[in-house]
């Protein structure tokens, strides 16, 4: 189940583009529990660890200023 949402998402993070590895894909509620979301496929992303360390249990709208500066620090840093 878990590689089979890997493989949906072509092993890259959903939110900052990052490739996955089986050691740092995770798979992150994009409603999160609390608000609801469901188990299911479509309510899930994959997600590298940093992004789903900066997201942990908040909403996208919540996380997106912080995922935004994560994605503009890498883009600097390339
Ligand atoms: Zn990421």
């Amino acid at each position: 189940m878990r590689v089979s949402l890997f493989e949906r998402d072509g092993w890259h993070c959903r939110y900052c583009g990052e490739v996955l590895t089986e050691a740092t894909a995770t798979l992150d509620h994009i409603t999160p529990q609390w608000k609801g979301g469901s188990n299911e496929p479509d309510n899930l992303a994959s997600c590298c660890l940093m992004c789903n360390s900066i997201k942990s249990g908040r909403t996208y709208e919540q996380a997106a200023p912080q995922l935004l500066e994560r994605i503009a620090s890498i883009r600097a840093a390339q």
